[in-house]
């Protein structure tokens, strides 16, 4: 059987030689996951014998990485805020930028007596589950939705709901129809003002479809990623309905594609504490307002 330290090098010269981008760490992950450990035990085990079924594993995975498939769509999981996420090709793969978005809404739903807050848009459901989450160890009562136009990506966030034992409820949509449907046809199955929506849409015009790296332009869904010709198409359809579904005071917390936020400022007029978060890069990644007349002076 051959050693972990061999199959650790011929893997990263195969990634290295398929000009993949960081083929030490990519090797190491998908190593360490056909094998079913941590990478801390794969540096410290060279001498492990590497069984026939991990070894086959691994060179399947090997051969579609080295073509391109991201590593988190053979792996099936992407971590994101300290917890595993199942990801397929259905969503988008959890960004560390994402987490900027979660913790600015955190930050305004804990001043937010039992918010209602719906995650638009919601993909494998990584922001509403960790909001759902991070609410509930600081036992702070909330409710959560999770809307999504893709009935494929609504079931993966389902699974990873139940999979992180989260609370949220899942709902097949265009952004806030179904609250819009809900008003229109007076039912009172969904509340009639919200307190916190939250999204990370997507955010890139067509034409920049051909400059995103090989792996994002072929793997991830293009609907997740493009929004129209200009970028900004679903931030304008959003921005009118969560102004009219947020109660007074009520929050909005975005994420922005790295130059959007300057196209996006001028609609935001209506809205009060308009604040812009940069990302590590320094790029302007995340827009928080709220909708005018603060109810109970809150926040
Ligand atoms: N909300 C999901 C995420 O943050 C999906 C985003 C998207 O598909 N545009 O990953």
């Amino acid at each position: 059987m051959p050693r972990l330290q061999e199959l650790r090098n011929a893997a990263r010269a195969r990634l290295r030689e398929a000009a993949i981008s960081q083929p030490e760490a990519s090797a190491d992950l998908l190593l360490a996951r056909a094998l079913g450990r941590d990478l801390a035990w794969l540096y410290a085990h060279p001498e492990a014998e590497i069984p026939p079924e991990a070894g086959r594993l691994v060179d399947g995975w090997l051969e579609q990485r080295a073509q391109g498939t991201p590593a988190q769509y053979l792996t099936g999981v992407q971590e994101f805020f300290g917890r595993e996420f199942a990801v397929t090709s259905a969503v988008l793969i959890p960004r560390p930028e994402t987490e900027l978005v979660v913790e600015a809404a955190l930050e305004l739903a804990l001043t937010m007596p039992s918010p209602q807050i719906v995650d638009v848009g919601t993909g494998s459901g990584c922001i509403a589950i960790t909001l759902a989450l991070e609410l509930v160890q600081r036992r702070h009562p909330a409710r959560l939705w999770g809307v999504d136009l893709s009935e494929s990506a609504l079931r993966v966030a389902e699974r990873n709901a139940a999979r992180l034992q989260a609370e949220v409820a899942w709902l097949h949509g265009d952004l806030m129809a179904p609250w819009l449907a809900a008003e229109a046809q007076r039912r009172h199955s969904l509340p009639r003002q919200l307190d916190l929506i939250v999204s990370n849409p997507p955010y890139i015009a067509e034409s920049e479809l051909e400059s995103l790296p090989p792996e994002v332009q072929k793997y991830e869904p293009r609907s997740a990623l493009i929004a129209g010709p200009s970028g900004t198409e679903i931030y304008a359809r959003l921005l009118p309905q969560a102004f009219h579904l947020l109660r007074p005071g009520g929050g909005l917390v975005l994420e922005l594609g790295y130059n959007t936020a300057g196209q996006l400022l001028p609609a935001l007029r209506d809205w009060e504490l308009v604040e812009i978060k940069n990302d590590l890069q320094g790029l302007p990644r995340v827009l928080r307002a709220r909708r005018p007349g603060h109810a109970g002076g809150l926040g």
